[in-house]
């Protein structure tokens, strides 16, 4: 018989558990190594005891563990280990009955067997609880961060779950970079889109100022003129004036509602608020009731408010070179004002026919301020920008405003300055203003361009972003779904086949494609085992038939012999040595459980003088006939067999003697009553009965008791037959 060894597969992860299970492993191969060298029954006696005792010192142990685990099945454990120990004694006694190496063997393979169910099942069930109270032995870095973390998410999360977060944090880590990008672009586009709105405002704003400009230095020049110059196109100058702020009105009220409030609305408000004051101030002014000064500085007022607006743009953070247009634009305008300015103290000086040491210093003022603008402006300006202002100051308009600039102020010095045109001055400088709002105007549309252009980039970024954010979102979904199905599903798949092929059935056949990745190779692996198992299923399954066989012939045969061995070929009883056997056994039934047994011991009166009249043959017919008569008087459990010629016995199981005699009595009237058919007529027969009650004191075995009934029913032969003696009458 192949031994069982131990190996470390077999370990429950506690060493002095494992060293138990060892233990009772080397107990069970020595009972076997007992058995095959047919060593006598003390021997596996103490053996046996061995065993009996480490089993109750490992079960004690392991209960104590399990209880201070708080092993859920605790109790159903320990019924298993109770209800082993209470095998144990009976199989010490079968093996030690046992009247085969059969019978040892099986003994030996049971003992095996519950050995492995035990290690294998029942114990590695509570190895996990063993684990969590800390019971078992150490295994290093148990509780590292990253283990606790493993822990508490393979608890918690199931493996799809794991798959779908795993998938899905890039996810948010990209939706939130995206927040990021998106809300500055936006911004970014959101002050494209004002800028546009605003240089819209600008240019209606730069007209605005345009007739407003030369309706103070047509003022000033009529006002200078003691209100004899320029009237009339001071009148139509008012009516160009008016006509540009009410377009400017349309382009707010228009604007307004995609524009920032404040900044439309600033300009509505001044707009309302300018109508008044202008109305108020050409009154005065035609009233004659203002100076020079208060004209001038209230035109001027007016127009920087109208400056401040288009300033606002300079201060948008937009893209770079949009950025620098609107600087150069900015400077542009305030270039024009100056201009403008410059326009008006001229004219007013020719008419009046010279200007204030002050006056003079303001007009040297401007033309420095000029320069300075100028300069800003191709600091901000582009390249072509820059070239379209050369061009203007190199433009007959520029050359004209020079000449006469030079002429004005070679006029103040010799003091002509009243002989000089103011109407020739006032158009040059005009035409200059004309020259450089076409510049303005230039420098809007291009701010309109790049702005419009800007935007459609922004908007056509923020798109392209957008898609792609759904792409990859789409993408990371997919490939979660993908390896939710190319993991999980195999896993599950191959976890049902595992328990089905644990709970013996080999018929869960896992042939579809797995790939020929890990997962591939784990199913790869359980169809592996699978066919190994088949493999070994159909081996034994032919071994075992062999085995059956082997059995079956040599349990007819034994049959046979044990047949022929134990029963009386004549009569069909019991023979002696079967008897001895069942008496044997039923005695240290009654010695065990001191249970009562008594014995009838029968012997046919006269008999030979049957077999003389008759003959044998009819002698033989009367044994029988005899012998069914007993059986049919006796109990189903009460053995009756021929010890002798035509002498018999009747061992009766938990019988007393008074019983006995009873029984004995209701035997032998059945026998004197039977009338037994033979060819010559009919036989009767009496029989003579010994009766004993088995006693432990007075008997040393069934020899000695059989001897004593002997002894009874030879006093009943004595005392004239038929008749029945028990042993102590006569005692
Ligand atoms: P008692 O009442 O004293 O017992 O008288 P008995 O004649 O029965 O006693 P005894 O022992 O003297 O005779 C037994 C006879 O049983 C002798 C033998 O011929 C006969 N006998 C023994 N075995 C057989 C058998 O198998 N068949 C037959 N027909 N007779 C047998
Ligand atoms: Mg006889
Ligand atoms: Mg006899």
């Amino acid at each position: 018989m192949n031994k069982l060894e131990w190996n470390d597969g077999m370990s429950v992860g506690v060493d002095v558990l494992d060293s138990d299970h060892k233990q009772l492993i080397s107990i069970i191969a020595q009972l076997s190594d007992l058995i095959e060298q047919g060593k006598t029954s003390e021997a596996i006696e103490k053996i046996f005891n061995q065993l009996e005792e480490y089993v109750t010192v490992h079960f004690t142990r392991e209960e104590e563990m399990m209880r201070r685990a708080s092993f859920e099945a605790y109790e159903q454990h320990v019924a298993q280990h109770r209800n082993f120990s209470e095998k144990v004694p009976m199989l010490k006694q079968k093996l030690l009955d046992a009247d085969s190496i059969e019978v040892s063997l099986e003994v030996n393979l049971f003992l095996y067997q519950w050995l492995i169910n035990h290690i294998l099942s029942e114990d590695m069930s509570y190895v996990q609880s063993l684990l969590d109270s800390g019971q078992a032995d150490e295994v290093p870095d148990r509780d590292s961060f990253l283990h606790l973390v493993y822990q508490f998410v393979s608890q918690q999360l199931t493996l799809g779950k794991r798959i779908l977060l795993t998938a899905l944090l890039p996810v948010f880590a990209i939706i939130g970079l995206s927040w990021v990008v998106f809300s500055t672009n936006y911004q970014s586009y959101q002050t494209t889109r004002e800028l546009l709105s605003l240089s819209h405002l600008v240019q209606r704003i730069s007209s605005v100022i345009h007739t407003l400009q030369s309706e103070r230095g047509l003022t000033v020049g009529f006002s200078g003129s003691e209100y004899t110059q320029f009237r009339n196109s001071l009148t139509a100058q008012r009516r160009e004036t008016d006509r540009m702020m009410s377009a400017l009105q349309n382009t707010l009220s228009g604007l307004s509602a995609e524009m920032d409030e404040g900044k439309a609305g600033l300009g509505l408000i001044y707009y309302n608020k300018w109508s008044l004051d202008m109305q108020q101030l050409r009154k005065e002014i035609d009233a004659r009731g203002m100076n020079i000064e208060l004209i001038f500085s209230a035109y001027t007022r007016h127009i920087y408010s109208l400056l401040n607006i288009s300033e606002k743009m300079a201060l948008m953070e937009v893209e770079g070179s949009i950025s620098r247009t609107v600087s150069a634009l900015v400077a542009l305008l305030n270039l024009k004002e100056s201009v403008g300015q410059e326009r008006a103290w001229g004219t007013f000086g020719i008419e009046r026919g010279g200007l204030s040491v002050e006056e003079l210093q303001q007009l040297t003022n401007l033309m420095g301020q000029q320069k300075a603008y100028q300069r800003v402006y191709t600091l901000s300006a582009s390249v072509q920008q820059n070239q379209q202002m050369q061009a203007f100051l190199l433009g007959a308009a520029q050359l004209q405003v020079q000449q006469d600039e030079t002429a004005f102020f070679a006029a103040i010095q010799s003091n002509l300055l009243g002989d000089m045109d103011s109407s020739a001055w006032f158009e040059h400088f005009s035409e200059k203003m004309d020259r450089l709002e076409q510049l303005v105007n230039i420098l809007v549309v291009d701010i309109q361009q790049s702005t419009q252009n800007e935007a459609e980039q922004l908007q056509k970024q923020l798109y392209i972003a957008t898609a792609i954010l759904l792409l990859v979102i789409l993408l990371v979904l997919l490939f979660s779904w993908v390896l939710n199905r190319s993991i999980i599903l195999p896993v599950q798949k191959v976890t049902h086949a595992m328990s089905v092929l644990a709970g013996g059935r080999r018929d869960i056949c896992l042939t579809d494609h797995f790939g020929d990745d890990e997962v591939g190779a784990m199913v790869d692996a359980y169809e592996q085992c699978r066919r190994a198992l088949l493999q070994s299923d159909v081996a034994a399954s032919v071994r075992f038939r062999k085995k059956d066989i082997d059995l079956l012939n040599r349990t007819r045969e034994k049959d046979l012999y044990q047949e022929l061995a134990s029963v009386d070929p004549l009569t069909g009883s019991l023979n002696r040595r079967k008897f001895e056997e069942y008496a044997i056994s039923e005695l240290s039934r009654v010695r065990r459980y001191s249970s009562r047994l008594s014995l009838m011991m029968l012997d046919i009166d006269h008999f030979k003088i049957v077999n003389d009249t008759y003959g044998h043959a009819t002698g033989d017919v009367v044994l029988k006939q005899f012998y069914e008569c007993c059986k049919n008087c006796v109990r189903e459990t009460d053995i009756v067999a021929r010890i002798g010629g035509e002498e018999f016995v009747i061992l009766l199981p938990e019988t007393g003697e008074s019983d006995a005699i009873e029984l004995a009595q209701r035997v032998r009237l059945a026998v004197k009553q039977l009338l037994i058919p033979v060819e010559q007529g009919e036989i009767r027969i009496t029989v003579s009965i010994g009766v004993t009650e088995w006693n432990k004191d007075a008997f040393r075995g069934i020899e000695e008791m059989m001897q004593y009934a002997d002894k009874a029913l030879y006093e009943a032969k004595e005392g004239g037959r038929n008749q029945v003696v028990s042993f102590s009458h006569f005692q």
